[in-house]
């Protein structure tokens, strides 16, 4: 008897859970209290403690996470901030949510982060301009650090707050510091495809005590005191101030119980895809049409990008994604440049050529399967697909 089924399809991302997140989301349901509160501020100290900043401070996104740092660190209307066009609509949107103006610098075409040579050239040509920078943004795109010293460096220079955008970048380390605790902000997302999972959800970290201090309202209504002590401190239960128009940006306690077990296993799952990342250059260094990821043992290895070579293949980078997804493989592209993007390009008069390396970047890349939850079978075919890409040359 042949089985003429298809094989099962391999998942671009799939989260790693099991039975201790499972017991740990019930025993939130049945302790009678949902949303912020105890699992959420044990989940805030552990990975404070993981990261070794003086704070970390839980959210419901890291998109919530970007903004709120942004506020904290004084962004404000009629202000530009600096970034790169490389990366998730969310990373300027939070800009233009403060009526600030995002200032996009091209990226490095072999790291696919931001140029920090052309950083420096534009905080020159703006600061010549009389335009004030309120904050520069550095994304680790697929969790290759960004070149911290040397932003930092401008950051102290030019005197501009450096929020990270480390979505990708949990746990990694560079110079025996987490990436993502270099500036004076760093937003790590806990979204499904994400490194690490609270179904959405998203974490700040920082030094600064008065950034921490400004979050920690914003993120309630502006009120300050937290709810979680208004119910549990026993004097003036219903009593509290509001300072500012906050925001409703907290994480409920049910998610940071799967937090806090994915925080335990956030090591186990690097090492996994490390192992996933390592098999994928080995099988792939002999195939010339396509350009890899360096190997890095400091990289989080959230995505990996490989590069399309058309001129060595008779297929499109599009039709090797069609390929690709009709051999069962699911695929993505990091990332569709921002700054051609309706909105951006029709508010700021962008053009494609005005970012050069993100646009050829964009053009060849395909996103491949990695999350911690792959087998061993699934990488194989992954390996077998992309390699049979190679047959289809003239
Ligand atoms: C996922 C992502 C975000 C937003 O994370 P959320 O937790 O979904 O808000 C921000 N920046 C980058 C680069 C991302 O990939």
């Amino acid at each position: 008897m042949s089985d003429t089924s298809p094989l099962p399809f391999v998942p671009f991302s799939r989260p790693s859970l099991d039975h201790e997140e499972e017991e740990a989301v019930l025993a939130v349901l049945r302790s009678g209290w949902l949303t912020t509160g105890e699992v959420t501020a044990m989940f805030e100290k552990e990975f404070a403690h993981v990261v070794g900043t003086r704070h970390a401070l839980a959210l419901s996104s890291a998109t919530a996470g970007l903004h709120l740092s942004l506020e904290a660190v004084g962004v404000g209307a009629g202000s530009v901030v600096l970034t790169t066009p490389y990366t998730f609509a969310a990373t300027a949107e939070v800009v233009r949510y403060l009526g600030a103006d995002p200032v996009f610098v091209d990226i490095d075409r072999a790291t696919l982060n931001i140029d920090p040579a052309r950083l420096e050239e534009s905080l020159e040509t703006l600061a010549a301009a009389g335009r004030r920078v309120s904050a520069i943004i550095p994304v680790h795109i697929a969790g290759l650090p960004c070149d911290m010293e040397t932003i930092r460096h401008l950051s102290v220079k030019h005197g501009v707050p450096v929020v990270e955008d480390a979505a990708h970048a949990f746990p990694v380390r560079q110079a025996d510091r987490y990436v993502g605790t270099f500036g004076d902000a760093g937003v790590y997302s806990f979204y499904a495809n994400k490194t690490i999972t609270t179904g959405e959800g998203g974490m700040v970290a920082t030094d600064r005590d008065e950034v921490a201090a400004r979050i920690r309202i914003m993120r309630l209504h502006g009120i300050d005191r937290d709810v979680w002590n208004r119910y549990t401190v026993p004097e003036a239960s219903w009593k509290y101030d509001v300072v500012a128009a906050g925001y409703k940006y907290n994480l409920t306690d049910i998610a940071a119980a799967i937090g806090r077990v994915q925080l335990k296993k956030a090591e186990a799952f690097l090492t996994r895809r490390k192992a996933i990342a390592r098999r994928y250059i080995a099988a792939f260094s002999a195939l010339d049409f396509l350009s890899l990821p360096a190997w890095s043992e400091n990289h989080a290895w959230h995505l990996f990008i490989v590069r399309i070579r058309e001129k060595r293949l008779s297929l499109t980078r599009d039709q090797c994604i069609e390929e690709l997804q009709k051999k069962g493989i699911g695929v993505s592209v990091h990332f569709i440049p921002l700054h051609t993007m309706t909105y951006y390009r029709e508010r700021y008069g962008l053009k494609p050529d005005d970012f050069p390396a993100a646009v050829e970047c964009y053009r060849a890349c395909i996103s491949l399967p990695l999350s911690a939850s792959l087998s061993d079978d699934d990488v194989d075919r992954v390996i077998g697909a992309v390699t049979e890409l190679g047959g289809s040359r003239h």
